[in-house]
């Protein structure tokens, strides 16, 4: 294709609708013919992230590049199948960060810097700058949050602008919206839609496609009174029905006929969804065995907060035809890990940082240990499962790590060396990919089926090597070292069905195709255990 088509695509009435996935599903449609690259903008003043509470944002996506983006990333690897990078996550933070910087240097000379033009250039450059260095063929926009919020006003006006600069013909505005069937109603209504389309019409934007989401499949009725009010065409009006597994939304969309408007729009054509794609589907709509996972973490307040671990969890339930149920256990709380995990076949626990809620997780991970439960420890939870099995086989009394107590007598987690200077918190941590060697005869080298690996971290400590033999000795093997042989990036307990730690992330590069291996292990584990 000789130049890069633009999809823009906008949210309105509500945050929550699920932007993200649907934007990541028409990628995905488009993705098996065409380069599609994604592009994040988030309206807030944090240069990233990483410096945010999960619970206030969700989880933090993490990149093989060390960047530590917003989760929608997690939807365009999982459905888009790329490895995104940086840079495509631009937030707001970031643009004031560079038009300071130009306006120090002196690139502005004599000019007073204003949001238009000065800001919105530089969101267009930095699209367009993408789409060239990736040779895109679809430059696919999201801009965050919802149409009227003023965080994000210059992004949409960026987006409106650019239609000048590419033409008309090269770029697509697509909406999501939502529909709501009022109680006592029963009946479709199309109100929000109309409001939220004449905002953005306000701006100088006339949408191409619009998604109504809805409890259920819009009606003919509704799709000409929203194309009616908003002076689109009927057929551009489509569907965005509820559905509990969102890996069926790619399905809804083709049903829809959405391939056609994009044809019809950008002359570029989708292809259909991929039998395996449909088979594994399938395969969630109609489970063989039912199993119980926990996830026993603090921020269970917001499932949010774990997002690429459950949807792990989903893509190995797929390939194993489970029905999985995914309990969120809070550990703060007092109660006995016996009680909490009753009638649980598996337990996740994942990362984390700090102090509240650990004591609850160590007595969690041993009782999975001892009980032979199916067992992941993620990170903070591998770190956790350390100090556990310090405490109670290796009988280092108290044991834990230095980032709870740094005075403790057995700091068997310590902070990485290369980390003890770090002072700024933003983007310091041990972040990105990095690849490991596993040991060959452990479950997770069969799991992986190789020995070189690689998973994405975002971590300050590490299991302390002074302990490394004291452990092995015990049974804790360090299952999967750094290259270098001095950090252990994987645990496993040899006496044990399936107890394992990995110091990265293993969610964060699961997709419906390709389960991430722990996570196959532990459903798989957790199947066999219930049998
Ligand atoms: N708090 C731990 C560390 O910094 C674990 C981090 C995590 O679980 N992501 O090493």
């Amino acid at each position: 294709m000789p130049r890069t088509k633009f999809i823009i695509f906008t949210g309105g009435v509500l945050s929550g609708l699920g932007k993200g996935i649907a934007a990541a599903s028409i990628g995905g449609l488009l993705s098996s013919k065409y380069k599609v690259i994604p592009v994040k903008c988030d309206g807030y003043l944090n240069v990233d992230p990483g410096t945010m509470n999960p619970i206030e944002h969700g989880e933090v996506f993490v990149l093989d590049d060390g960047a530590e983006v917003d989760m929608d990333f997690g939807h365009y690897e999982r459905f888009i199948g790329v490895t995104c990078k940086s840079e495509w996550n631009l937030t707001m933070g970031k643009v004031f960060d560079a038009v300071r910087r130009k306006e120090r240097k002196g690139d502005y000379l004599g000019k007073t810097v204003q949001f238009i033009p000065h800001v919105t250039e530089l969101i267009k450059e930095w699209w367009l700058q993408i789409a060239k260095k990736e040779k895109a063929d679809i430059l696919l926009i999201e801009l965050g949050g919802t149409i009227g919020d003023i965080e994000n006003e210059l992004f949409v006006e960026a987006a409106r602008q650019l239609r000048d600069e590419v033409g008309r013909k090269h770029i697509m505005y697509s909406h999501l919206t939502y529909v709501p069937i009022p109680y006592g109603v029963r009946e479709q209504k199309s109100k929000p839609t109309q409001q939220s389309i004449n905002l953005l019409r306000q701006k100088g934007i006339k949408p191409d496609l619009i998604i109504g989401r809805c409890a259920e499949k819009l009606d003919d009725k509704i799709k000409e009174k929203i194309a009616t009010f908003c002076d689109v065409s009927k057929g551009a009006v489509i569907s965005g029905v509820d559905v509990k597994n969102v890996y069926k939304i790619p399905l809804t969309f083709e049903d829809e006929k959405i391939a056609k408007i994009i044809r019809r729009t950008l002359g570029v054509h989708a292809k259909p969804v991929s039998k395996k794609w449909r088979k594994l589907v399938d395969n969630m709509d109609n489970p063989k065995h039912e199993v119980n996972i926990a996830i026993c973490g603090k921020y269970t307040r917001l499932e949010d907060s774990y997002a690429s671990i459950v949807e792990a969890l989903w893509h190995s339930a797929a390939h194993l035809k489970c029905k999985m149920k995914i309990h969120f256990i809070e550990t703060s709380g007092l109660r006995k890990a016996g009680e909490l995990l009753e009638g649980i076949d598996g337990v996740i626990v994942p990362g984390g940082f700090g102090s509240r809620g650990i004591e609850g997780k160590i007595k969690v991970i041993q009782y999975c240990r001892e009980n032979n439960v199916p067992f992941l420890g993620i990170c903070y939870g591998l770190q956790l499962a350390v100090a556990e099995f310090a405490r109670n086989v290796c009988g280092l009394k108290g044991a834990v790590s230095t980032e709870v107590d740094p005075k403790t007598k057995h700091p068997v987690i310590d902070i990485l060396p290369e980390q003890r200077t770090v002072e700024n918190k933003g983007g310091t941590m041990r972040l990105g990919a990095y690849p490991a060697i596993l040991k060959k005869g452990t479950k997770i080298f069969e799991l992986y089926g190789k020995e070189n690996v690689s998973e994405r971290h975002r971590h300050r400590y590490e299991i302390n090597p002074v302990y490394h033999n004291i452990l092995e000795k015990n049974g804790l093997m360090m299952a999967g070292m750094s290259p270098n042989k001095k950090l252990a990036e994987f645990i496993e307990f040899k006496y044990h069905d399936y107890f394992v730690g990995c110091q990265g992330h293993p969610e964060l590069k699961s997709s419906l195709l390709k389960p991430a291996p722990l996570f196959y292990g532990l459903v798989r584990a957790a199947v066999k255990g219930k049998k």
